[in-house]
């Protein structure tokens, strides 16, 4: 018996289900129920609440959630060979977990949530974390259909989602995230705990949306961090240039000075300059 329900040993599953790790998927499973409680206990009370996981795999977070309360699970896997081993588990739980057959771009959970807050918690394929996480952090409208995101990426990855301004891993994502949530480091697991083990390290990340962000319009936002951090040792007099915009002129309108580099901006600042860039674009601040 395994610690967290009756049903059988994650590698029983696997073994049954034929479900040896894909590369292409992105596939570095988590065995150790230990573990996949620790990370639902890390997603709060669960109590109540609809989780959104993507790619439940064999589905030892799954199991996890489901056996630490939440209301009902949403798993969206790509991968068929899994779907007969998450039946199993909607078996054991019955009404509380739901079985999405495919991709997780471009899924929109909200025709699959009932009432009561929804989370993402979820062990990413690490070739989709990035776009999955940008895709979250841009919705609109704002505040978004989930409370938080509970989500495992490789080690350099969450630490750019966290950096704040000065440390060498702040760029586009940090001010992206910071901008509309609150991102803070969990814990980390060792890629010796995965099955095949990655070569990196893997942290566990939680993201809070911000209830009322500063108003800038997102794309002048990301054109203003893909400029400035495009040619981050560069002085931003000279790397906003390639905004085809004076950039003294959006330098002094949002009050920053001309020869300071992209890492020393924190996110009011990026705001300012995408409200600069805006308006002399004649589009709308916010
Ligand atoms: N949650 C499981 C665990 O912790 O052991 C598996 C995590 S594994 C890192 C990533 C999972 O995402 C795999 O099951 C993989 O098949 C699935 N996956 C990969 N690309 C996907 C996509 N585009 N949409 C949905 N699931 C995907």
């Amino acid at each position: 018996m395994s610690v967290i329900d009756d049903l059988p040993p994650l590698r029983e599953v696997i073994r049954r289900h034929d479900l040896r790790a894909k590369k292409s998927l992105g596939q570095n499973f988590l065995l150790d129920l230990n573990l996949t409680a620790r990370i639902a206990r890390a997603a709060g009370p669960l109590d109540g609440v609809n989780v959104v996981e993507i790619g439940p795999g064999p589905g030892g977070l799954t199991r996890a959630l489901l056996a630490q309360g939440a209301r009902r699970v949403i798993a969206v896997e790509r991968d068929d060979r899994a779907i007969a081993a998450l039946e199993e588990i909607a078996a054991r739980y019955p009404g509380r977990l739901e079985i999405v057959a495919g991709d997780a771009l471009g899924f929109d959970p909200r025709p699959h949530l009932g009432s009561g807050p929804a989370r993402v918690v979820a062990n990413l394929p690490y070739n989709i974390g990035s776009a999955l996480l940008v895709s979250w952090l841009t919705l609109e409208p704002w505040p978004p259909w989930y409370d938080r995101l509970v989500l495992m990426f490789q080690r350099e990855v969450a630490e750019r989602i966290v950096a704040a301004p000065g440390s060498k891993s702040y760029g586009r994502l940090s001010v992206l995230a910071g901008w509309h949530t609150q991102a803070r480091m969990l814990f980390d697991i060792a890629g010796s705990a995965f099955v095949p083990p990655p070569k990196v390290t893997s942290s566990l990340v939680s993201l809070v949306p911000r209830e009322d962000p500063l108003a800038c319009d997102r794309r002048a936002l990301e054109r203003m961090t893909e400029a400035a951090f495009g040619q981050r040792r560069k002085m931003l007099r000279q790397s906003l240039r390639s905004l085809g915009t004076d950039p003294f002129a959006l330098l002094a309108a949002a009050g920053i000075d001309p020869t300071a580099r992209a890492e020393e901006i924190p996110i009011e600042g990026f705001v300012a300059l995408a409200r600069a860039y805006s308006s002399t674009r004649g589009a709308s601040p916010g």
